[in-house]
């Protein structure tokens, strides 16, 4: 039951006012170990908030996160620095997450320091020299400055960085939308293929379906702040029933499928400021009914599944048609 709120101070000519962002509004849901959850929507429908909530770098309005069984909190003591270990996060642009001064073999050591006060310099080194190995940078890589390299290798050092740690739990928000489709096959086949070596659970945040589907075994879809639909990707694929879920599914280009299948959605999402009473899609829903502006959908569980619309999970007359 995680939320995430921010307060803005909007200045106006006579007085300035203090607004509540919704950034993450009750979301809850689990992930096995071993097993890889996607999470996708637009811009601002606060995957990214939750994926920091997920490993503490921003502490939760409410709600709690629990990782094998013990609370992550975002205060910085030791049991933070002991969980920190095992939960590392993979960001989306590895020219702000790295520093331009300094030699990309000691960006990827650096955690080792902090972390693992147990180990020598030589032990290090080796599990360095490891890591740039599994993820495809050759050991002179490491003496390269960040603007000596391309982007996808970039993507490569920030993996390793989260890797050296032997993590068991990666957290990727939107690592490949910053690379070009080409580097960003190649950047994923990677981390599918370190995966089936050496096993982490992960959750990949991303708003591109296609991307999700080829990574993620499970996805959440979420639509200002909340989850509306979540289970097996495949499954979802096949017959996504929330109809935000089905218009993301029908923009993914499928061979043979005619461009007209598209379902376009008007406008773009409404601001998580003003979010809409009732059902938060039903400003952009081409179901809508006029229940769906005064009642908000809960999210209900069906058959491996989970969907937060009237439609589906209370398709009765009277509980749609009827007004
Ligand atoms: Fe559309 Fe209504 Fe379902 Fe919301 S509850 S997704 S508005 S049909
Ligand atoms: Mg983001």
């Amino acid at each position: 039951n995680l939320s995430r709120s921010f307060k803005l101070r909007q200045r106006g000519l006579l007085f300035s006012a203090t607004k509540r962002l919704k950034a993450v509004d009750g979301i809850s849901f689990n992930v096995a170990p071993g097993e890889m959850l996607g999470i996708v929507g637009e811009s601002g429908c606060g995957k990214s908030t939750t994926a920091r909530l997920l490993l503490g770098h921003i502490p939760a309005s409410s709600g709690e996160i629990r990782f094998g069984g013990e609370r992550v909190s975002a205060r910085v003591d030791a049991n933070w620095r002991r969980m920190r270990r095992h939960m590392q996060m993979v960001y989306q642009d590895p020219l702000a997450a790295l520093d331009p001064r300094i030699p990309v073999g000691y960006q990827i050591e650096e955690p080792l320091i902090v972390h693992r006060p147990d180990l020598s310099a030589a032990d290090r080194k080796t599990l360095v020299a490891d890591v740039m190995r599994q993820i495809g940078l050759l050991a002179h890589h490491g003496s390269r400055y960040p603007h000596e390299m391309s982007g996808g290798q970039r993507q490569r050092v920030i993996i390793a960085r989260a890797l050296v740690l032997d993590p068991e739990l990666l957290v990727f928000d939107e690592p490949v939308s910053a690379l070009d489709v080409s580097v960003q096959a190649q950047v994923l086949n990677l981390l599918e293929d370190i995966r089936a070596r050496i096993g982490f659970t992960g959750v990949f945040v991303s708003h591109d379906l296609k991307v999700i589907r080829q990574i993620a075994e499970r996805v959440a879809v979420m639509y200002l702040g909340r989850i509306v639909e979540i289970g097996n990707v495949e499954d979802i694929f096949a017959n996504p029933a929330h109809p935000y879920t089905r218009a993301l599914v029908s923009a993914v280009p499928v061979p043979g499928r005619s461009r007209r299948s598209r379902i376009v959605l008007n406008g773009d999402p409404p601001s998580a400021v003003n979010v809409p009473s009732g059902c938060p899609f039903h400003t952009r829903c081409p179901q809508m009914r006029a229940t769906c502006r005064s009642i908000r959908p809960n999210l209900v569980e069906t058959g491996g599944r989970a969907v937060a619309c009237h439609l589906v999970n209370d398709p009765s007359p009277s509980g749609i048609e009827a007004i």
